[in-house]
């Protein structure tokens, strides 16, 4: 190995413009969320995501959260979910007192399947008053939260109109999908309410931090209000609600508003690595997850599926063996020990298939192409010395 540094998976991309204004909010004394500059990030990302309302929040789980909160929804209610998601999905469901309905994903993408979701809202379901009621666990089903998996797009045209008959929230779980469109709509503009996070792995980062963007005027003054401990008397401390404390600082903001300052750069960086692999790739058989026809990804990780898991521990053993840091899916919500017994449709095959075979290769916004060209033929030299027969 000549390279002295090990390519990772996922890491910051930091410019001029982020110092710039760090700087500014500190010389200005501006570090808490009381500071200005949070108005201006909600601001840009309103713009970005074509939303009337966005609400800046300490992380992308607590966007989650305050988005399932300021939806009302709480003990006794059920969120559709898909089995193949980060953990950071989930756990604000519990934080409710609701309750996950697991549903397996599509083959192609890893996003929620919207067939089985119909089938679960068909045979799955009873309507009562307009609510589908679960037959099994007798929770009111009241939203489906899609995943935009690794910055693919979910096929959120079908999910909406099945929503929309069934009276169920949409709640877009976006924190992977900044710049991604589905037919020319941003993801995150969709839902009745969406979620972004701008952790430091995700292409837009404030360090940790996150966002809820709606159209919906009442939904994001709830929102706003249960971010600040639900403070209703702008002089007293009073509190005619149980909130949080989930606001972003201004430092943050300072942040975040730097790095949305290249956004389109960052984005056409991505698309860039995400075209080398393939075109490295091409001719050996392996398989990418790919955003579908009318969909555009943020490219947010490459992601590819080997066979099995055993392939899939022999791959990222040999990267890392060469500096290279490859990562595995996301384990699927039903083999996580809390969710064990979560309510789940259908077998989760797929969810189970896509996460054994499941790897995540580097993809930072500042990869070289040439680190690219090396990992590329590392993951060839894994592939053509495991399948020495391959014919087409
Ligand atoms: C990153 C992420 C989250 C949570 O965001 P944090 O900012 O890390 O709290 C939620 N869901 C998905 C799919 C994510 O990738």
């Amino acid at each position: 190995m000549t390279r002295s540094y090990r390519i990772p998976l996922s890491i910051p991309y930091l410019g001029a413009e982020e110092k710039l204004l760090v700087n500014q909010a500190l010389d200005d004394g501006w570090v808490s969320s009381a500071g200005p500059l949070v108005g201006e990030f909600e601001n840009a990302i309103a713009q970005l995501v074509q939303v009337e309302h966005a609400i800046a929040t300490s992380s992308g789980t607590a966007a989650i959260h305050l988005a399932l909160a300021a939806s009302g929804i709480g003990s006794g209610d059920a969120v559709v979910v898909p089995d193949l998601t980060f953990i950071g999905s989930i756990n604000p469901i519990a934080y409710v007192g609701a309750s996950p309905v697991l549903i397996d994903v599509r083959e192609s993408d890893g996003t929620i399947d919207v067939d089985a979701l119909r089938r679960y809202l068909d045979d799955g379901c009873e309507r009562r008053d307009g609510v589908s009621i679960d037959r099994a666990t007798g929770a009111r089903v009241r939203a489906v939260m899609p995943v935009h998996l690794y910055g693919s797009p979910a096929d959120l045209v079908d999910l909406a109109a099945l929503a929309a008959e069934r009276e169920l929230f949409v709640i877009e779980d976006a924190a992977e999908a900044l710049g991604s469109s589905l037919n020319g709509r941003p993801t995150g503009s969709w839902g009745s309410l969406g979620c972004l996070s701008f952790n430091g792995n995700k292409i837009v980062t404030t360090g940790g931090g996150g966002m809820v963007v709606t159209h919906d005027a009442d939904f994001a003054k709830q929102a706003r209000y249960l971010s600040t401990q639900a403070r209703d008397d702008p002089r007293e401390y009073r509190h005619n609600a149980i909130g949080f404390n989930y606001r972003l600082t201004n430092l943050q903001a300072a942040l975040g508003l730097g790095q949305i300052a290249t956004i389109e750069d960052r984005l056409a960086r991505r698309r860039g690595v995400a075209a080398r692999y393939r075109e490295r790739l091409a001719g050996t058989g392996l398989r990418f997850l790919e955003p579908a026809r009318s969909a555009i990804s943020n490219n947010w990780l490459v992601s590819i599926v080997l066979d099995d898991a055993k392939r899939r521990e022999a791959l990222i053993a040999t990267l890392d063996a060469a500096g290279i840091e490859g990562r595995a899916f996301f384990v699927p919500v039903h083999m996580q020990r809390p969710y064990s017994s979560a309510r789940r449709w259908g077998d989760l095959r797929v969810a189970e298939r896509i996460y054994a075979g499941g790897v995540n290769l580097p993809s930072s916004t500042g990869v070289s192409l040439s680190d690219v060209d090396e990992v590329s033929e590392t993951v060839r030299s894994v592939l053509e010395a495991r399948a020495p027969t391959v014919t087409q």
